[in-house]
């Protein structure tokens, strides 16, 4: 993949700022480059976000779009290609290979809905996904979907300029703190 961009759909201000902070941790997390919002305009969320890249390093982006119909074009019409998460799509694990290869030179937009996503979204969508057949959550799928999609080579992602980095260890916490990158 050249960039993995993430849409999240139909956002709305409170009653989903705590799941689409979610959305943009997990996209991060687990290697996405962006996020674009749709729904409300939520600038409070987006620097909230932004405050996070800021302090756990990276060069991840989070950026409003108002017509996603648009972005959407312009992704097919730069070649790239288009998973829609939901659990009425073809399984994730058998179709991960195939987005694997076709999307090796080309970049990935993944697209997780909200309360009711518009059939344009599944027509414009090169794969209609699931992550199982039951209904849950985007963050789960959205994660479960990247961890196939990198094959676990989200687990060594080098964020860079952290102020904070975890040292893993099994009781306590260790984090080092790196002063020379606070802004
Ligand atoms: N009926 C919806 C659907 O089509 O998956 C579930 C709505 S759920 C509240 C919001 C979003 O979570 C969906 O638009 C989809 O992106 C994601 N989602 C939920 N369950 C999923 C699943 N089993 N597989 C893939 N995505 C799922």
């Amino acid at each position: 993949m050249k960039r993995i961009h993430v849409l999240r759909l139909d956002h709305r201000i409170g009653r989903d700022t705590r799941i689409t902070t979610h959305v943009c941790l997990t996209a991060r997390a687990f290697g996405a480059d962006k996020v674009w919002l749709s729904g409300e305009e939520d600038t409070h969320l987006m620097s909230n976000v932004e405050d996070i890249v800021d302090r756990w390093g990276g060069d991840f982006k989070v950026e409003y779009v108002k017509n996603y119909l648009s972005l959407i074009k312009n992704w097919q019409n730069v070649g790239g290609r288009i998973v829609h998460l939901t659990m009425y799509g073809e399984q994730a694990h058998k179709i991960i290979d195939e987005v694997r290869e076709e999307s090796e030179d080309r970049d990935l937009l993944i697209i997780v809905g909200g309360s009711k996503v518009p059939s344009k979204v599944y027509k414009n969508a090169t794969w209609n996904v699931s992550v199982t057949t039951q209904p849950h959550s985007e963050v789960a799928a959205l994660a479960v979907f990247q961890h196939l999609l990198m094959d676990g080579k989200e687990f060594d992602i080098n964020f860079n300029h952290p102020v904070f980095e975890v040292i893993p260890t099994l009781h306590g916490k260790k984090v080092n703190i790196h002063d020379e990158n606070k802004s």
